[in-house]
């Protein structure tokens, strides 16, 4: 048995979504004429409460298109110091749109409205202009925590008085929404453009959708396709996100319970000096220091186990819609011993 934690991008697509793949409908969507597609990201406005949304192969590019869509070269862009944006993109926000990052770091990444209005430079012509603020949903390093839907209305308002844009990498907002029992439209009324991933905990072999209105939306094909993201017949892409709409999201409790257990044993074993809270289904946690980290990991990959280290004698597990009970026992057992 392989119990393969290290993300939650690496399952693969099961009989049920395979099926709706292969009954697909499809269309050249490059014509706009994929229904499948175009099923999609109805529903996922719909969903959102927007009046737009467009389909991405990663959400990388979705993002990538938003920070474009938002700004012009020179301009800088609000995140938290550990935003996918800025660090797993492979440096795109300055390759693609020319922006630099205001990096925060307060707070566990959860900054506030006052950070954001103390980040914003001022308005003189050799400042960089600030013009997007971008948050992440749940926030990927800062362990998969969730914001306060509060907290972020209240930056919404310091966008609104500054003219700012306001994106939501909601690469697991499925996570989020399901923990805090919150609705995707709740999202869709603070943010501008949302990103969304399928290829996360809902199961999908690929794809992402950007989410917003219409006048910010305008452009997103055009981008989309400079940044060469312009598909063909991706209805059976499309087909596999459609499917995991209707059928991964409410199981993500299991994931999230799962974690929490996981952390429960983690805790109590003396060679672990802490474990972050654990929110959604990400858990990171720390050795003790006379632990070696890449020793530790050789040793569970031994046993057919993989996490990923994060550096600094932290590792990452995540649970995932392939992590099922008789590994989640296994696992468990393992730990203990
Ligand atoms: C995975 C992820 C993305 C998108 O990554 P792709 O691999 O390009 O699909 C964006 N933001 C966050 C927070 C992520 O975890």
């Amino acid at each position: 048995m392989i119990i393969d934690l290290r993300s939650d991008t690496v399952t693969k697509p099961s009989k049920g979504m395979l099926n709706a793949m292969m009954d697909a409908q499809v269309g050249d969507d490059v014509f706009r004429e994929d229904p499948t597609v175009n099923k999609l990201e109805r529903q996922l406005a719909e969903m959102f409460g927007k009046k737009e949304a467009l389909f991405f192969p990663s959400g990388t590019m979705a993002n990538q298109t938003a920070i474009k869509l938002h700004t012009n070269p020179g301009d800088q862009v609000i995140c938290d110091k550990y935003a996918h944006i800025y660090n797993y993109e492979s440096g795109g926000a300055s390759f693609n749109s020319g922006v630099s990052c205001k990096l925060l770091d307060v707070n566990n990444g959860m900054f506030t409205a006052q950070d954001v209005v103390n980040a914003i430079n001022p308005n003189a012509y050799y400042y960089s202009k600030t013009s997007l603020v971008e948050i992440e949903n749940t926030a990927n390093r800062r362990g998969g925590s969730c914001w306060d839907l509060d907290a972020i209305k209240k930056i919404k308002t310091v966008c609104d008085d500054n003219n700012l844009g306001f994106h939501l990498d909601g690469a697991r907002i499925w996570n989020a929404l399901v923990a805090k029992n919150e609705k995707a439209s709740q999202y869709g009324e603070v943010f501008d453009t949302i990103s969304v991933c399928l290829s996360k905990g809902l199961g999908c072999p690929i794809g992402s959708v950007l989410i917003g209105d219409s006048k910010i939306m305008e452009n997103a094909i055009r981008i989309r396709k400079i940044f060469g993201g312009n598909m063909r017949q991706a209805g059976y892409l499309a087909a596999a996100g459609l499917y995991a709409l209707d059928n991964n999201i409410q199981r993500l409790n299991e994931d999230h319970k799962k974690a929490k257990e996981i952390g429960d044993v983690l805790i109590n074993l003396p060679i672990i000096k802490a474990v972050e809270p654990i929110d959604t289904n990400i858990i990171i946690f720390e050795l003790n220091p006379d632990i070696n980290e890449q020793k530790f990991v050789q040793k569970l990959a031994k046993n057919n186990i993989f996490v990923i280290s994060m550096g600094g004698n932290k590792l990452r597990m995540v649970t995932h819609l392939d992590y099922n009970d008789d590994m989640h026992t296994e696992l468990l057992k393992h730990l203990k011993s």
